[in-house]
């Protein structure tokens, strides 16, 4: 069996979801890619959460051909491969239908940088992208779906802003590997959540001032980043 530590990594980023309560039975997948290898694997399609294991896994090349597996692959692999080809920093994606986030997907609204948690992870608003059309919902779907991200993404660094909110449907979430990409959906879900709260509580809420919300990205991401321990140790 090929990619078995990607397979793992994959099976345990989807339970890391339902552990943390962003997904409803089967709803919700996460893939892993391997660069070195063109490979990208996914969660199958419909196959309970207790059910599953590493074996279980869908591999595939970033065309969809699938190399490995007997079961079908989750019905958002199109998305996820769109993703995979044109944001090339990305190693793993997940998708989820959790409740705050998905809200705010349905509100049509971004998520705006209200304090410094959303600050840490995301660098701006969580976008929103534009609706599909008739025509790409019609045909190739999934495909268009992962189309209308990356276009949402033309003048948007995916590396400093790792989530979307597909309009009407809910939040596509990726990092530099798949147990990132899981970490920064349960992330976004915790904002998406106190960012509601925050509008409730005063709908003139203003966005962090800039300079705060660049001191919190920037010291935890890029060349300049001092906060945890250093990898070079
Ligand atoms: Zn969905």
């Amino acid at each position: 069996m090929r990619l078995q530590k990607l397979r793992e990594q994959v099976l345990e980023a989807n339970l890391e979801l339902v552990r943390r309560g962003l997904v409803l039975y089967t709803f919700g997948n996460a893939s892993g890619i391997s660069r070195q290898d063109g490979l990208v694997a996914i969660k199958p399609s419909g196959v309970p959460y207790d059910e599953l294991r590493p074996e279980h896994m869908v591999v595939t090349k970033l065309t969809g051909e699938i190399v490995e597996g007997n079961l079908r692959p989750s019905s958002d692999l199109a998305t996820h491969l769109e993703i995979y080809k044109q944001f090339p920093n990305v190693g793993g994606i997940v998708h989820t239908h959790s409740e705050f986030a998905t809200a705010w997907a349905q509100a049509g609204r971004p998520i705006p940088c209200f304090g410094t948690t959303h600050a840490d992870y995301f660098h701006g608003e969580v976008p929103v992208t534009s609706a599909l059309t008739a025509e790409e919902i019609a045909s190739d779907y999934e495909k268009n779906t992962g189309l209308v991200i990356c276009r949402r993404f033309r003048e948007l660094n995916p590396d400093a802003v790792p989530a979307v909110l597909v309009a009407s449907h809910g939040p596509f979430c990726w990092g530099r590997d798949v147990s990132a990409a899981a970490h920064n959906a349960v992330v976004l879900e915790s904002l998406a959540r106190t960012a509601y709260f925050t509008t409730t509580l005063n709908a003139s809420s203003l966005p962090i001032a800039g300079e705060l919300h660049d001191k919190h990205f920037l010291r935890k991401h890029g060349s300049a980043a001092y906060y945890g321990q250093s990898k070079h140790k």
